[in-house]
């Protein structure tokens, strides 16, 4: 996760002054950033001194200034930042086997076998849909076998029924107790967990006439990926027409309706992303959003950096765009000069990889769900495609902020966009179907101005338009 794109040292007399560069798409947090909130900040102070040690080892560091772009967001004494951590450290560890803590590089995957878990389990237990963690959370473990709970100085039955991912009511019902009250010393009993809703894919092969528990896990497992079958344990025809279906979505998979290792290696991924893949993921009409994602793997072919002003002078991954897109934006941005709008672009393609850093470092501010009410999970974003691009002003501080809607530039974007083959992806009032807040600077490049003259005419999305033809 890189919360710093980088840094400047400014000698002073008595040590340095680390100036840290926040990474561009951060910029709700620097609006926020005095509204932020004690984990959020211990969070951020953690950031900093990672960084230091890591980047910065051997200098004497008093003081960090944050900026975002050329805008100084705050401006904080290390030594403050040093003693937070000591108290951190100080603090009592509750020995807590069953959560585990997110750190920085984790995966599923690697937590699942860290624990002798399966990822599914893991899912189920923490009500994850998708298979994103973010760095901080805390994570149940499930609870291998029934044991017993010796109660420890701080339990309370609450804490207990967490922990074991049970009810209060279940934990007093099994140890018979008639209240509240537990004291240091006193052992519970910890029932087993027979209720978790696991998927574990059968290895082997399986096919039409086969019958038994593995094929009735298969068949779940179709179900949870919205197909509807009997989990009757029966291959039969149903269970084999839509092991075809499913099939038929990935190039690499042999349409044949048997399930074998390379089913199963498609089918488990499947679970862990709750949507569409796209097929077809270079078309101008891509539909990208939270019910379709682009393949983790794919990168447009052609990326070119406009030649249009940027804010910063340095080459960045997010400058580029498709050529189709890059050209026409170029062909929209003359036109701005020759109006007198002076814009700005700041964001354009962004790699599988560094959205989901930029995912998992605004969840770790706001929370999984409200950080992708403006921040789209990897996959789910259009840049992706190349085809996007953000655009700014300095009139707003170059921000991507909604005010900028209401400036010259704005309102001239809107009205012009259509004109070169770009869309306002994200309008305003249109949230519940694009599932995004209003973006008045996002602009998506759908291949020609005839499309986008006719999705801006009639005030619609690219979902709507698409729903149409
Ligand atoms: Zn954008």
């Amino acid at each position: 996760m890189e919360l710093f794109i980088g840094h400047k040292l400014v000698k002073r007399e008595d040590g340095y002054t680390v100036v840290l560069y926040l990474d561009q798409e951060l910029t709700e947090f620097a609006k926020d950033f005095d509204g932020i909130g004690n984990k959020e900040r211990r969070d951020l102070e953690r950031g900093i001194r990672d960084y230091i040690k890591e980047k910065l080892p051997n200098i004497k560091v008093k003081s960090v200034n944050l900026m975002l772009g050329s805008l100084l967001v705050a401006s904080l004494s290390f030594a403050n930042i040093e003693i937070a951590r000591g108290a951190e450290v100080n603090q009592p560890q509750i020995q807590n086997l069953r959560t585990y803590r997110v750190k920085s590089g984790d995966t599923l995957a690697k937590i699942s076998e860290k624990f002798g878990t399966t990822i599914s389990k893991l899912k189920a237990i923490n009500g994850l849909s998708g298979n994103l963690i973010y760095i901080g959370q805390e994570l149940k473990l499930p609870q291998l076998q029934e044991g017993t709970h010796i109660v420890q100085a701080g339990d309370t039955l609450s804490k207990l029924a967490r922990k074991y991912n049970l009810s209060v009511e279940k934990l007093k019902r099994v140890n018979g107790l008639a209240g509240d009250k537990i004291y240091i010393g006193q052992a519970l009993t910890i029932p087993n967990q027979g209720n978790l809703s696991t998927i574990d894919l059968p290895d082997g092969v399986f096919r039409v006439g086969d019958r038994g528990k593995e094929v009735k896990s298969i068949q779940v497992a179709l179900n949870n990926l919205g197909y509807s079958l009997v989990e009757d344990g029966v291959y039969g025809p149903t269970t084999k027409r839509i092991v075809t279906d499913f099939q038929r979505q990935y190039d690499a998979l042999k349409v044949d309706g048997i399930y074998g290792p390379k089913t199963k290696e498609y089918l488990a991924e499947a679970l862990l992303t709750d949507h569409t893949i796209l097929a077809d993921p270079s078309d101008t009409l891509a539909l990208v959003n939270k019910g379709n994602s682009l393949p983790s793997n794919y990168i447009p072919a052609n990326l070119v950096v406009p030649n249009v002003p940027f804010p910063f002078p340095e080459f960045h991954e997010k400058k580029l765009m498709r050529e189709d897109a890059a050209r026409a934006l170029e062909k929209l941005f003359a036109k701005a000069k020759e109006d007198g709008i002076e814009l700005y672009a700041t964001s354009g393609y962004r790699s599988y990889d560094r959205q989901k850093a930029i995912f998992t470092s605004k969840s770790m501010q706001y929370g999984l769900e409200r950080a992708n009410q403006f921040s789209a999970k990897p996959g789910e974003s259009e840049h992706q495609t190349g085809l996007a691009m953000d655009v700014t002003s300095p009139k707003v501080d170059f921000r991507l902020t909604q005010s900028f809607g209401e400036t010259r530039e704005g309102k001239w974007l809107k009205e012009n966009a259509p004109k070169f083959g770009f869309i306002i992806r994200y309008p305003q009032g249109k949230e519940d179907i694009t599932g995004y807040q209003y973006e008045p600077w996002h602009l998506r490049y759908v291949g020609n101005n005839h499309i986008s003259y006719e999705i801006a005419s009639n005030g619609a999305t690219l979902e709507e338009y698409l729903e149409r033809v």
